[in-house]
């Protein structure tokens, strides 16, 4: 390849040119342009925690960032998760328990 710089033909690898000192790479450019934090990924790690869970670990070292939303929505997705799944425990526990005292109490009575 030739230097940007100055034109002269350097090495394929070289990072910085050998005749005028000037970077040959942009390394900030290199390294995954195309991530950054994503809502939709946090919103499909909400409804899907193991999915988010999934692409938290094939992304964290790529793509950091949308690996991060990917975790959030899937940590926050999984605490409402657990959260809900009690109360329906509570709530079907109660009526179970209101629906077996409406049919023994009467019985109990007589
Ligand atoms: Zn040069």
């Amino acid at each position: 390849m030739f230097c940007k710089n100055c034109g002269e033909q350097i090495d394929d690898n070289a990072v910085v040119c050998p005749k005028c000192g000037v970077a040959v790479k942009e390394v900030a450019a290199t390294t995954a342009s195309d991530d950054a934090p994503n809502m939709g990924f946090a919103v499909l790690g909400f409804f899907f925690p193991i999915v988010g869970l999934i692409l938290y670990l094939v992304w964290h070292t790529e793509y950091p960032l949308k690996a991060k939303s990917c975790g959030k929505g899937a940590l926050i997705g999984f605490c409402v998760g657990v959260v809900a799944g009690i109360l329906m425990g509570i709530m079907v526990t109660c009526i179970a328990t209101a629906a077996t005292m409406d049919t023994v109490a009467p019985l109990l009575m007589l």
